[in-house]
């Protein structure tokens, strides 16, 4: 899995399969919440499919309301923001150091 993309199950499953992997789906879901289990991967819940992303540098998460897409958010640009709301509003980060940030993305909001 490619470092700051986040895959649904259907996703994973779709790009193994076209690089020519013979793979059940229920296999891919099994190996990735064994893999989020151990920490190399993890969820992110956004309002569309669970999608998973590669374990690394930490980073927040953007989702969009619309089409489900995940993106990654380096959490050096959001540190202030990141302050703010926990000051503002006493919201914190989740046990993985993630916000959550959710609205349209770029193709959507078209
Ligand atoms: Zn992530
Ligand atoms: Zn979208």
């Amino acid at each position: 899995m490619v470092s700051g993309r986040h895959l649904s199950i259907t996703e994973t499953w779709e790009e193994l399969t076209r690089a020519g992997e013979a793979i059940h789906p229920a296999t891919v879901y099994r190996t990735l919440e064994t893999l989020t289990a151990v920490g190399v991967t993890h969820a992110v819940h956004g309002p569309g499919p669970t999608r998973y992303g590669a374990t690394g540098d930490p980073h927040h998460h953007t989702v969009c309301q619309r089409c489900g897409a995940v993106a990654a958010l380096s959490g050096e640009h959001l540190v202030e923001a990141a302050a703010r709301i926990e000051e503002l509003t006493g919201l914190r980060p989740d046990s993985s150091g993630s916000f959550l940030v959710s609205g349209r993305c770029a193709r959507c909001s078209g």
